[in-house]
C-alpha cells in the first residue's frame, strides 16, 4: 500500500523537534550538530532571534497579498538586491526551480523581442541540477531525473564539465543563454574555476549569448563573498536565487540586468505567492545581515577553520576520504565509500550532512556556525569516519 506521504524520498528515521543555531534536537532530546542546514537553506542557523522577530511582526498585520497590489516587503527587498548586486530588476518566486523557469523563459523572450526568435537554445551542463520542473530536468538532462516522464522540453545542449573546445563549438546563432552554477552542489560540490567563469563571460560578450548563473546553493554568503561570482570578477545577465536568501521561509528570485529582462513586460509571467509579505519579511532580514562585509568576513575565517580540519579528518582516514573540496561553506569530502554509509554513521555520532553525486559527503553549516560547535562537528565527523573504517575491515 502506498504511504500517505507520496515515497519520493528515502528519509532518515530522525525527527526534530526543535533547532536552535547548529543544533537539531530530537523528542528523546538527542541533540545533532547540522552540517546540512536544510540543504543550505537554514543560512543562519536554527530559531535565529532577527529572523524570528521580523516573520512574527510581519504574521500580525498581513499574510498574503496578490500582485495585483503593491507588496512594500517585496520592494524592499527588490531595491536591497538591487543595492547589493548587478542586478536592476527581481522577480521573486518561492522556490529555486521557479527561478528556473523564469530565467529560461526571460532569456528566450529576450531574444524573441530583438526580433530573433530562432534564438531559443540554452547550453547546460552535465552533473548539474537546476530543479525538479519540466524546464529544471530538462535544463539538468541526466537520465536519473527525466526518465519516464514523456517529452523533455526542448531546447537545452548538454555539455560535459569542463570542455572548453565542446563549449566554443556549441555556441551558435540560436544560442540564447548559457546556464551554469558557479559551484555545482548537487552535482558533488564541484566549484568552477574563476578563470573559466571570466572566459564564459567573454565568450558570451563575443557571442551576444546571455550568462545565466544559478546560485540557487552557493549564494547569499555560502562562498564568502555575497554571490559565487563576484570572486571571479565578473557579472551575469541572469541570476536564479533561492534556498538560503529566505533563511529557511520558502522564497526564490530571478535577478537580471534591464537589457536581458527587456521582454518581460506586464501580463508574460506572474506567480500568485511571489514576493509573499511573509517571506520578504524574513529574506529582507536575511540580506541585511548576510550584506554586511564583517559578517561575509566571518564566514572566510570560519570556512578557513573548517577546511583545516576537514584537511586534517582526511589525513586521518586515508581508507575513507579522498579529499576536501569546494569553498567557503560549501564544502564536499570526496569518498572512498559510499557517502550515504558516512552520512549514516554521521547519524550515530550526532552529526548531519548530505550525499550529493560524485562519491562526495556535503558540508553546508549555518554561515553563522560558531568556531566551538566546528570543531564539535569535526570530532563527531571523525567518529563517524571511524567507525565506517571499522566497518571496513570487519
Ligand atoms: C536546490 C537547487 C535548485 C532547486 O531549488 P528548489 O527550491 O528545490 O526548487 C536549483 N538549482 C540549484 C543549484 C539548487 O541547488
Amino acid at each position: 500500500m502506498i504511504p500517505s506521504l507520496l515515497p519520493t524520498y528515502n528519509r532518515a528515521p530522525l525527527s526534530f523537534v526543535q533547532g536552535e543555531g547548529s543544533w537539531l534536537t530530537e523528542a528523546d532530546g538527542r541533540r545533532f550538530l547540522d552540517l546540512g542546514a536544510g540543504i543550505a537553506v537554514n543560512a543562519l542557523g536554527h530559531a535565529h532571534p532577527e529572523l524570528i522577530a521580523a516573520l512574527s511582526a510581519q504574521a500580525g498585520k498581513i499574510w498574503h497579498l496578490s500582485n495585483l497590489y503593491q507588496i512594500p516587503q517585496q520592494q524592499a527587498l527588490a531595491d536591497k538586491l538591487v543595492e547589493e548586486t548587478f542586478a536592476q530588476t527581481v522577480f521573486f518566486t518561492n522556490s529555486g526551480t521557479e527561478a528556473c523557469e523564469l530565467a529560461v523563459k526571460m532569456a528566450r523572450k529576450h531574444w524573441h523581442d530583438k526580433g530573433q526568435p530562432e534564438r531559443v537554445e540554452i547550453i547546460t551542463f552535465e552533473g548539474s541540477f537546476h530543479g525538479r520542473s519540466a524546464a529544471g530536468i530538462a535544463a539538468a538532462g541526466s537520465e536519473k531525473m527525466t526518465k519516464g516522464f514523456g517529452p523533455i522540453l526542448g531546447g537545452f545542449t548538454h555539455l560535459p564539465w569542463g570542455d572548453h573546445e565542446a563549449l566554443r563549438a556549441a555556441v551558435s546563432e540560436t544560442t540564447a543563454a548559457i546556464l551554469i552554477e558557479p559551484v555545482q552542489g548537487e552535482g558533488g560540490i564541484r566549484p568552477l574555476p574563476d578563470q573559466c567563469l571570466k572566459g564564459l563571460r567573454a565568450l558570451c560578450d563575443e557571442t551576444g549569448a546571455l550568462l545565466i548563473l544559478d546560485e540557487v546553493q552557493c549564494g547569499v554568503g555560502r562562498t564568502g563573498k555575497l554571490f559565487a561570482h563576484e570572486w571571479a570578477g565578473i557579472t551575469p545577465d541572469i541570476m536564479m536565487v533561492a534556498k538560503g536568501i529566505g533563511g529557511g521561509f520558502p522564497l526564490g528570485a530571478v535577478l537580471a540586468t534591464e537589457a536581458a529582462a527587456s521582454g518581460m513586460v506586464a501580463g508574460t509571467h506572474g506567480s500568485t505567492y511571489g514576493g509573499n509579505p511573509l517571506a520578504c519579511a524574513v529574506g529582507l532580514k536575511v540580506m541585511e545581515i548576510v550584506s554586511q562585509p564583517a559578517f561575509l568576513a566571518e564566514v572566510n575565517a570560519r570556512a578557513g577553520g573548517l577546511r583545516q580540519k576537514l584537511e586534517g579528518l582526511v589525513a586521518a582516514h586515508p581508507d575513507v576520504f579522498e579529499e576536501v573540496r569546494g569553498t567557503g561553506l560549501m564544502l564536499g569530502l570526496k569518498c572512498k565509500v559510499a557517502p550515504a554509509d558516512l552520512v549514516a554513521a554521521g547519524y550515530e555520532a550526532g552529526v548531519l550532512s548530505v550525499p550529493a553525486a560524485d562519491n562526495v559527503v556535503r558540508l553546508l553549516p549555518a554561515l553563522n556556525i560558531t568556531e566551538c560547535d566546528i570543531s564539535e562537528a569535526v570530532a563527531r565527523l571523525d567518529k563517524a569516519a571511524s567507525a565506517v573504517s571499522e566497518g571496513l575491515k570487519a
